[in-house]
């Protein structure tokens, strides 16, 4: 279609089969968008006279190399020998092997004259994995690892590879515990493949690692130079993917969309690629869960995530993933069931305090902006696309089958625990910083 940096989100949230690259940090009004809406836009438009649109300060962190679309695994091998001869594949707990993906990988390798070793990681990485695989490894002279997989064999594979040269352990890093020495490098190139649509590990420089327990943690090892040399996007490796883990995963991109869209170090350049993303996920999440086969769906996903990866990696998320570090680390619950049972509950208590506490800040707006957007209703008034958006998020937490905290095994006399651990990165950028109570709320709710 076109192409419009600043948009007018009350245009993109009503008119939006219109205005797909519609924007919602505007401030003035979008002269396309009038001569495409016509003559009703036109009028809102001359009426509603917008101040510039003001560019707060922001950085612009490390990103990938992407190779996004349909078929681009066929890329992999050429890619991969452009770093050396010597490859470590890094993949989950094996459905990869069976999936027309592998073979054809394997044999785009061969066909480089390349050596590779493979290296499975089952479920959620732990620091004693990633440490037992640097000591095996080491003497192994790899020239670049390449991870294929969900969230976890990704990152499993990006501290393995920032590893893998200076050989020390990853709790020497690891923020929250241990000594959190700077990272110094140097990384062995990582390609990221992901199979899954949800982390945006691919795009982010954070490997979440976790010991699971009374005892346990969920962590992360952070450093620019972890960041992938190449996120290699293809889509078309979703088709495999079952229906319960689009489900979590792509409620996990979606929050991480939305986590990032207020986050209070938000940009007007991480929101205009978190509103892309949110508006694929809208068309794609529930048809990619319906049929694994809807190629369209799993473009938008696999956008959608990879966009989501690097929203966060640049202005952080939310009360959502504060939390989901704590439940994940005392309960077997996937990070992308975590994030996706508590979004809605999170969002509305989030919108709630925001009103009561700081009634003019923009983060409710934003709120707003996201409510039109996904219930195609532009003229629903701020209150109205409030009730919107968390209705929205309610039915997609229904349809989409996600189990509450109480499955996993969650009390509510567990909540002042994983309260007390909430308060990591991700709370700090929350648009509100919320007391004990209300994280408490947002548990309660959803247990
Ligand atoms: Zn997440």
């Amino acid at each position: 279609m076109f192409s419009v940096d600043w948009g007018d989100p009350s245009c993109a949230a009503g008119n939006d089969n219109l205005h797909d690259s519609c924007t919602p940090s505007g401030k003035h009004a979008h002269l396309l968008c009038r001569q495409r809406v016509g003559k009703v836009a036109t009028i809102r438009s001359l009426l509603i006279r917008k101040p510039p649109v003001r560019i707060t300060d922001f950085s612009l962190s490390r990103l990938p190399r992407v190779e996004f679309g349909s078929g681009a695994i066929a890329k992999l091998p050429a890619i991969a020998h452009a770093y050396g001869t010597k490859a470590l594949l890094v993949t989950g707990a094996g459905s990869l092997k069976n999936s027309p993906a592998w073979p054809a990988v394997i044999s785009g390798l061969d066909a480089q004259n390349m050596s590779w070793l493979h290296l499975s990681i089952p479920g959620e990485p732990s620091p004693q994995r990633v440490d037992e695989a640097v000591r095996a490894l080491r003497a192994e002279s790899i020239d670049v690892v390449i991870g294929i997989g969900g969230g976890s064999a990704l990152d499993a594979a990006k501290a393995i590879a920032g590893l893998l040269k200076p050989g020390n352990s990853v709790m020497d890093h690891l923020e929250g515990v241990g000594p959190e020495l700077p990272y110094t490098g140097p990384a062995t190139p990582f390609i990221a493949v992901p199979t899954t649509a949800g982390t945006g590990s691919e795009a982010t420089k954070n490997a979440v690692l976790s010991v699971q327990g009374t005892e346990g943690f969920k962590k992360s090892f952070r450093d620019e130079k972890l960041v992938a040399e190449v996120a290699l996007v293809d889509p078309d490796l979703l088709a495999t993917c079952p229906s319960a883990v689009i489900a979590a995963n792509g409620m996990d991109a979606f929050t991480q969309l939305l986590e990032s869209y207020v986050s209070s170090r938000a940009a007007p350049l991480t929101d205009s690629l978190a509103w892309g993303g949110m508006k694929a996920a809208r068309d794609g999440l529930l048809a990619l869960y319906a049929d694994a086969d809807d190629a369209a769906a799993r473009e938008r996903m696999a956008y959608a995530a990879l966009v989501s990866g690097i929203t966060l990696a640049q202005v952080g998320l939310g009360s959502v993933h504060g939390l989901a570090a704590p439940l994940g680390a005392f309960f077997p619950i996937p990070h992308g069931v975590a994030c996706g049972t508590l979004v809605a509950t999170a969002t509305r208590i989030n919108i709630e305090t925001l009103r009561v506490r700081e009634p003019a800040h923009p983060a409710l707006e934003k709120y707003a902006q996201v409510g039109r957007l996904l219930s195609h209703q532009g003229q629903l008034d701020q209150k109205a696309s409030h009730a919107a958006l968390i209705d929205t998020l309610d039915a997609w937490t229904r349809q989409l089958g996600l189990p509450t905290l109480a499955h996993y095994g969650v009390t509510p006399a567990d909540i002042p625990r994983i309260v007390a651990n909430s308060r990591g990165s991700s709370m700090k950028t929350n648009p509100i910083r919320l007391d004990d109570s209300e994280i408490a709320a947002i548990l309660a709710a959803r247990i």
